[in-house]
């Protein structure tokens, strides 16, 4: 069964009582760490919550309801979970018919009845993205969903920029990964199923879609007549009132030159790549499994740049997996300081278990200890932070065009096309707009600037047409 899709939501519980007055007992509360598909997932709960008569708590003691969703990429997202376990528990002490349910990738195929003997205060354990199945253990539904429900339908206004799942699980077996045993087989979402979500989501404000998936550039290959995502981007690119589109997190594997073509031609999909390279290495890339050749990897960033002249990419690595000698770590310093990339998520190696890599860490001899991997995360953050600095550079004295996302710490915060993080002064409100900044000062994370005029969307794009405005929050089947 799809996770996804449409709805009969009430604007306002139907028995005209407004949210407040709605007792504990259909109360919830939904916390949740990790990863955008984890936030996207969790929006989705909470819509289909909300479609059956609950409404959300600020408090976890406010609820009798209580979600969890997990992330178990990192040892320290589980310890961040397990000190909320503690926390809810307290409060089931007080509340016996409080219900706690523990989702998400801490919950994996055959370590169910481990945490049924280490976390008695669970109540419910649900695998990661099974949304309908976290509904059905809601205690106090008053209505029934006739078909699951969009996140679109709790937001009257949504947020300017939105993420879109398309695919759910991963085939590949990277060594440090746990992902594929947590979230399973890749599953991609029909086409006309997320271009309906999308249109949806346009006609009610949103501005920007990002299309996720744990391999979003691998979207497709599963479903009839093999669709690939450059036919994704061009379906979504046509929805009126869109103005920017992206797609995270691609696999050096799946970057065909359609998709690179695509984004090339497309103008509202943004010039804006996250390309995971985690090693510099090909002996240590061999280990980690990932399919390519750090020549293969120059290769497709030297044709994406050709392609795209103006592209912003990024991409995450790995420091100290085992195997990972002073040698091959060099290389991969030799790698950053050769593409210079916009953006680097650098991360120490946390050991998962079931993991391959985590065998290869009770191995002496391939261990990294843990005082050198910081060290070489720190060294690596160093010389990073440097070739940010010097990219940023370029921006200084430039006119951008920068999508206003909100207001942060008085100020207006919005993102080029290329994901740089910009900030401006200005007494308007320009959430949701497009305007041009002139910047001022610039850093390694981010840009300042002055506003120096709005932005006219193209005459297409002024808005959203008739037909969609009035388009109910929640009606219809998406499928
Ligand atoms: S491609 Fe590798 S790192 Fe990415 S989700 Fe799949 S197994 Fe994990």
């Amino acid at each position: 069964m799809t996770d996804v899709i449409t709805l009969h939501l009430p604007e306002e519980p139907r028995n005209g009582q407004s949210r407040d007055a709605t007792p504990r007992e259909r109360r919830y509360y939904v916390w949740t760490v990790g990863c955008q598909m984890n936030v996207s997932d969790s929006e989705r709960l909470e819509a289909a919550l909300q479609g059956v008569g609950y409404a959300p708590a600020e408090r976890p003691e406010d609820a009798s309801f209580i979600v969890l969703n997990s992330c178990s990429v990192r040892a320290s997202a589980e310890e961040r979970i397990l000190g909320k376990l503690s926390e809810v528990q307290r409060i089931k002490r007080k509340h016996p018919d409080t219900k706690i349910v523990l989702w998400g990738c801490m919950v994996g195929p055959g370590n169910q009845s481990i945490f049924q003997d280490r976390l008695p205060m669970v109540d419910h354990f649900v695998s990661p993205s099974a949304v309908d199945e976290v509904l059905a253990l809601a205690p106090n539904p008053i209505y029934q969903l006739d078909e699951p429900a969009l996140p679109v339908a709790r937001w009257d206004h949504p947020p300017v920029s939105v993420h879109v799942p398309i695919q759910y699980g991963c085939n590949m077996s990277c060594s440090f990964c746990v992902i594929p045993l947590r979230r399973g087989r890749e599953r991609s979402r029909p086409l006309e199923e997320i271009v309906e979500e999308c249109r949806r989501i346009v006609a009610r404000g949103a501005k920007e879609i990002t299309l996720l998936g744990q391999i979003v550039d691998s979207w497709g290959h599963d479903l009839p007549g093999r669709p690939d995502l450059a036919d994704l981007l061009r379906a979504v690119h046509e929805i009126p009132g869109l103005l920017r589109l992206r797609f995270l997190t691609s696999h050096p594997a799946w970057m065909t030159d359609r998709l690179i073509a695509a984004v090339a031609e497309l103008p509202r999909c943004m010039p804006d790549i996250n390309l995971p390279v985690q090693a510099g290495d090909d002996a240590l890339l061999k280990i980690m499994r990932r399919g390519y050749t750090v020549q293969r990897y120059r290769d497709l960033i030297a044709k994406i740049r050709d392609a795209i002249p103006d592209v912003s990419l990024t991409t995450d690595v790995i420091v100290g997996h085992p195997g990972e000698t002073r040698e091959r770590f060099e290389g991969t310093k030799r790698l950053l300081e050769e593409i210079r990339f916009d953006k680097v998520h650098i991360a120490a190696f946390s050991a998962r278990p079931g993991t391959r890599a985590a065998e290869m860490e009770r191995d002496p001899a391939l261990a990294v200890p843990e005082g050198e991997k910081q060290l070489r995360r720190i060294e690596l953050e160093r010389l990073q932070e440097r070739i940010a600095t010097e990219r940023n550079a370029r921006f200084l004295h430039q006119t951008v065009e920068v999508l206003v996302e909100g207001e942060h710490k008085g100020k207006w915060r919005g993102r080029t096309p290329g994901n740089k993080l910009v900030f401006f002064s200005d007494p308007h409100d320009w959430t949701g707009q497009l305007v041009k900044v002139r910047i001022t000062r610039t850093s390694p994370w981010s840009l300042q600037g002055v506003l120096a005029q709005p932005v006219e969307a193209p005459p297409e794009l002024n808005g959203v047409p008739d037909e969609l405005e009035h388009v109910p929050a929640v009606q219809g089947a998406v499928a």
